[in-house]
C-alpha cells in the first residue's frame, strides 16, 4: 500500500476517535485537578518540633511541689480488677521514668467496684496521690438510643465474623466510654489535661520535663506516640458519618483533614458513585485508616468537652456504630481532632519511648544530650543505649536500631501538615498529579 494511503486512513481514524480522546483527556485532567486539591502545602519551618531534644535536670525533690510549675492534669488508666499485675508494670515504668520527679495524681476508672488488692497494689506502687473510681452504670452500657436486642444480636455477628474485638460486648461499651463520656466524668471536672496509660506499657526513655506545662505553653491539644492503620472491618462506615457531619456544620478543611484522606483518582462523575463503598466520603474519597494509638495519649479534655466534640459525638451516637459496628475511640478520636483542631496544635512525642503490645517507638540517645553527672538522673538510670548525632531521646534503654516496628505511612502522612521533610512517595505524587 502507498504511503499517502495509509496516511489517509489514519487521519480518517484520528477524525473519528477525536471526541473520545478529548473526552479521555478532559477526565484525565478532572481527576488530577481533584487530587490536585488534596495537596498539602510544606510549611517554611517544622510546626511541631519535639519540646526538647535532651535530658533536662529533673526537678528537685520537694514533696509540695511548691518550686515546680504544675498542670492542672491527671495520670488516668481504665482497668480491670484482673489486671493489677498489668497496671503494676505500667505504673512503675512511669514512676521510675517521669512521675518520681513530678507527681502527678493518678486516676483509675473501672466499671465494677474496685478490689482492695488492686487498690493496694497502686498505693505501694507509687508516692503520687490515688483515686478509684467506678463508671456510673448509665456510662457503660447501651444508651437509650439503641436497641438492645438488634445490637446484641450484632455484637455476635461481628464475633461470628471474628471482626477484632467485635463480639465482646464489654469492648463495645468501653470505646464509647472513651469516645464520649470519659471526659465528662465528676472524678476528671477538676483536670484540664489527662495523659492515658493502659495496663502493660513501657517508657524506656526518661522523661525530664513536664509535658503537661509544655502542652499548656505551646498551646497543644492532642499529643500522641504512634500512628497507624485501623482495622477496616471494625467501622465501615464511620468515616461517612464523621465527614457528614462535618459537612452539615460547614467545617473548614484542614491539611491534616486532608492527610487522612485519600482523594479518589476517578474523574466525575464515576468518583461519586464510589460513595457506597466503606470508609468514603459522599463525594467518593476516602479515609486513609490512618489514627493515632489511643492507648497513650496527652491531650486537653476541653477540646473534648466543647460544643464541636460533644455534637459530632452526640451524632455518632445516634448512628449505632459504637455497637452495630465497632467503632473504636481511637478512631474517633482521631477523625475528630484531625477535622477539628490546627495542625500546629498537635504533638508527636518523638522522644518518647513507648510500648503496648507488640508496638513500640524507641528515639536515640541524644548525643552529649544525657547529662552524665546528673545525681537524680544517674539515680534512677545510671546506664543507657548509644548515643547518636540525631539522637533526641533521654537515657533511653531500648534498642533505637529500628525506631519504630509498625509502618510509617501513617505517621509521615499526618505530619506533613507540621513537617518540612517530605517522604519519597509525596514527592513522587506531588509529580505525577
Ligand atoms: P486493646 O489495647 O485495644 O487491645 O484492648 P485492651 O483489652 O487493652 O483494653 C483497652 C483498655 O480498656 C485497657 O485499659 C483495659 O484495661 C480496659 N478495658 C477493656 N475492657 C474492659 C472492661 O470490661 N472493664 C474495665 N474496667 N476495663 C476494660
Ligand atoms: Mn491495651
Amino acid at each position: 500500500m502507498p504511503v499517502h494511503h495509509v496516511l489517509q486512513q489514519l487521519r480518517r481514524r484520528v477524525r473519528y476517535l477525536s471526541p473520545l480522546l478529548w473526552l479521555a483527556v478532559a477526565l484525565l485532567l478532572e481527576a488530577s485537578y481533584h487530587v490536585s486539591r488534596f495537596r498539602i502545602a510544606t510549611p517554611e519551618q517544622e510546626l511541631d518540633p519535639p519540646f526538647y531534644t535532651s535530658c533536662q535536670e529533673p526537678p528537685p525533690p520537694d514533696a509540695n511541689h511548691t518550686a515546680v510549675p504544675r498542670e492542672s492534669a491527671a495520670l488516668v488508666m481504665l482497668a480491670r480488677n484482673g489486671e493489677a499485675g498489668a497496671a503494676q508494670h505500667s505504673v512503675a515504668s512511669l514512676e521510675r521514668r517521669f512521675n518520681r520527679w513530678f507527681r502527678y495524681p493518678y486516676v483509675f476508672l473501672n466499671d465494677e467496684p474496685w478490689s482492695d488488692e488492686f487498690m493496694a497494689t497502686m498505693r505501694a506502687s507509687t508516692n503520687a496521690s490515688v483515686a478509684f473510681e467506678v463508671i456510673p452504670r448509665e456510662q457503660w452500657t447501651f444508651p437509650a438510643s439503641v436497641d438492645r436486642d438488634r445490637a446484641q444480636a450484632s455484637i455476635e455477628a461481628q464475633g461470628r465474623e471474628g471482626i477484632l474485638y467485635g463480639g465482646l460486648t464489654s469492648y463495645h461499651h468501653m470505646c464509647r466510654f472513651f469516645s464520649g463520656a470519659f471526659y465528662n466524668l465528676e472524678a476528671l471536672k477538676k483536670y484540664k489535661y489527662y495523659w492515658r496509660i493502659e495496663p502493660d506499657v513501657d517508657f524506656s526513655c526518661s522523661i525530664t520535663y513536664d509535658p503537661f506545662v509544655e502542652m499548656a505553653r505551646h498551646k497543644k491539644v492532642y499529643g500522641y506516640t504512634i500512628a497507624l492503620g485501623e482495622e477496616g472491618s471494625t467501622c465501615p462506615s464511620l468515616f461517612r458519618q464523621v465527614a457528614d457531619w462535618k459537612e452539615s456544620h460547614s467545617i473548614r478543611t484542614t491539611d491534616l483533614w486532608k492527610a487522612s484522606m485519600s482523594p479518589s483518582r476517578l474523574p466525575w462523575p464515576l468518583r461519586g458513585l464510589a460513595r457506597f463503598l466503606p470508609h468514603r466520603d459522599r463525594h467518593g474519597d476516602s479515609w486513609n485508616l490512618c489514627h493515632y494509638w489511643s492507648n497513650f495519649e496527652i491531650a486537653d479534655l476541653d477540646f473534648f468537652r466543647a460544643a464541636p466534640y460533644q455534637s459530632l459525638y452526640a451524632h455518632l451516637e445516634k448512628a449505632g456504630g459504637f455497637y452495630f459496628e465497632r467503632w473504636g475511640d481511637a478512631a474517633v478520636h482521631a477523625l475528630a481532632v484531625n477535622m477539628l483542631v490546627e495542625p500546629r496544635k498537635l504533638h508527636h512525642f518523638a522522644d518518647f519511648a513507648y510500648r503496648h503490645d507488640y508496638y513500640y517507638q524507641c528515639p536515640a540517645n541524644a548525643r552529649d544530650g544525657q547529662l552524665p553527672t546528673s545525681g537524680p538522673l544517674n539515680a534512677a538510670e545510671p546506664s543507657w543505649a548509644p548515643e547518636q548525632d540525631d539522637g533526641i531521646g533521654c537515657r533511653c534503654s531500648c534498642d533505637s536500631s529500628k525506631p519504630r516496628n509498625v509502618g510509617s505511612y501513617c505517621l509521615s502522612k499526618l505530619r506533613e501538615p507540621t513537617s518540612t521533610k517530605r517522604p519519597w512517595r509525596t514527592w513522587l505524587l506531588g509529580w505525577v498529579f
